[in-house]
């Protein structure tokens, strides 16, 4: 498996003469198999020159994986090459559903106003298609999709092909930092970064979101990126064998990544077998694998691909602060759910009871009985609807490691810490009734 980076930037593209070595284009990487399968993993501005090359050596044929279409990973997309090129042909994929279709959002940064050219005017063949957690067969290529934490509804991917395994994860925050001078080697709480570990595991490369550094991050929380000390940590539990740090802030000239990457590698013990460098654009790796492993099928239930019509979702909140209720109520309603709520413990069960809804959107501090006794109830329901339904914990800002540990024995399946960033609670539910269908 041969690895190139056309675009290793975060956010917004950054040239000039302090970031000639790492390079200022936004995020785009080139992943091409043995048997000269290619997938294209994002589409920011750094696309342009892939696409050039692609084109005057004839490769007209791929796939592009766009993890979510923030333009820092789509920008690109209008200004690639091969897509004008009558007879070429690309497969698209981007994580949908909901109302939200990954074909229409591409269309839209392309229309009148913002673009000469239109999608529907590209000379290509395009197959565009909405993807959820999942996996998929690109030509040889093996991808395991999974949802990544960042405000969009945002997904990694885990290639493998030729006995070799890469994990692309940008743009990702942990779920949780607690406590947020945890020494390297110590195992997160949530369960959420638990299964992003197990994601990241044995990978051969892992290139990943490296925005910020820990220091840096209470000022960032919930922009959706990951502290750099933290990435190195889960790898090292991973057992990944190389890590490239990618997303660089464009804020940080080239000295500026030298010491993020310094950080990174001072966290790394001798013996660990971590191998870490800040992505450069242009740099190419080559990945050779020992044994190719079996596959399992891909079925119906296991496919990363969307089908047709989602069914209709119903959530339940359950705040005793009707300001809250109030906002999360047009938030959900934005992802076109159907919003039930409740003030109380005692109002939430009954409802949850009648009408067994997808998700559980329940705050920790109820009057009365709750959140975590209300969540205890659900859990021992008879009823698998509600003995197995999504609960997402909403807790107050000076949340304890010990809170956190009490509310996951509960049952809680996520938590989301006040205030609530919109964005992010839109992905994250999403991301939640995704997983549902
Ligand atoms: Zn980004
Ligand atoms: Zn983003």
């Amino acid at each position: 498996m041969r690895i190139r980076f056309w675009g290793t930037r975060g956010s917004i593209p950054r040239p000039g003469p302090t970031t000639l070595r790492y390079g200022g284009n936004t995020s785009c990487v080139e992943v091409r198999a043995a048997d000269g399968t290619l997938v294209v993993l994002d589409c920011g501005t750094g696309a342009f020159a892939l696409g050039r090359e692609l084109t005057a050596s004839r490769q007209l044929h791929g796939h592009l994986l766009i993890g979510h279409t923030h333009w820092d990973h789509i920008q690109g997309f209008p200004f690639f090459e091969p897509l004008f090129v009558p007879g070429s042909q690309w497969e698209i994929y981007s994580a949908g559903g909901g109302e939200r279709e990954i074909a229409e959002t591409l269309a839209g940064q392309m229309t009148y106003e913002y673009s000469p050219i239109t999608l529907d005017a590209l000379d290509a063949q395009l197959k565009i298609r909405n993807l959820r957690e999942g996996i998929l067969d690109l030509g040889s290529i093996r991808v395991t999709a999974q949802y990544l934490n960042h405000p969009a509804l945002t997904l990694g991917f885990r290639l493998e092909v030729d006995g070799a395994r890469v994990v692309y994860a940008t743009d990702h925050e942990p779920h949780s930092l607690h406590p947020l001078d945890a020494p390297p080697g110590t195992a997160p709480v949530h369960h959420e970064d638990r299964r992003h570990i197990r994601f990241l595991e044995g990978a051969d490369l892992v290139i990943h979101d490296a925005q910020y550094l820990l220091d840096e991050f209470p000022a960032k929380a919930g922009w959706g990126h990951s502290p750099v000390e933290r990435v190195v940590d889960y790898c090292l539990l991973a057992g990944a064998r190389r890590l490239a740090l990618t997303h660089h802030d464009p804020s940080r000239d080239d000295a500026a990544i030298d010491h993020v990457c310094e950080r990174a590698r001072a966290r790394v013990p001798a013996d660990a077998g971590l191998q870490v460098f800040a992505a450069v654009e242009g740099q190419e790796i080559e990945l050779s694998g020992e044994v190719a492993t079996e596959r399992p099928p891909v079925t119906e239930a296991s496919s990363a691909l969307l089908r047709g019509e989602r069914a209709r979702h119903t959530v339940l909140i359950v705040d005793d602060d009707p300001d809250m209720v109030a906002l999360l109520d047009v938030t959900l309603r934005s992802e076109g759910v159907r919003v039930l709520t409740a003030g109380d413990g005692e109002t939430a069960l009954e409802l949850a009871r009648s009408e067994c809804p997808c998700l559980v959107l329940l705050d920790m501090n109820l009057p009365g009985r709750d959140g975590l006794d209300i969540c205890r109830t659900l859990r021992a329901e008879a009823d698998p609807r509600l003995g197995d339904v999504p609960i997402l914990m909403l807790t107050g800002k000076k949340l304890k490691e010990t809170d956190l540990i009490e509310a996951f024995v509960a049952g809680a399946t996520d938590y989301l810490t006040k205030p609530i960033k919109p964005t992010l609670v839109r992905s994250r539910v999403r991301g939640w009734l995704m997983r549902a269908v």
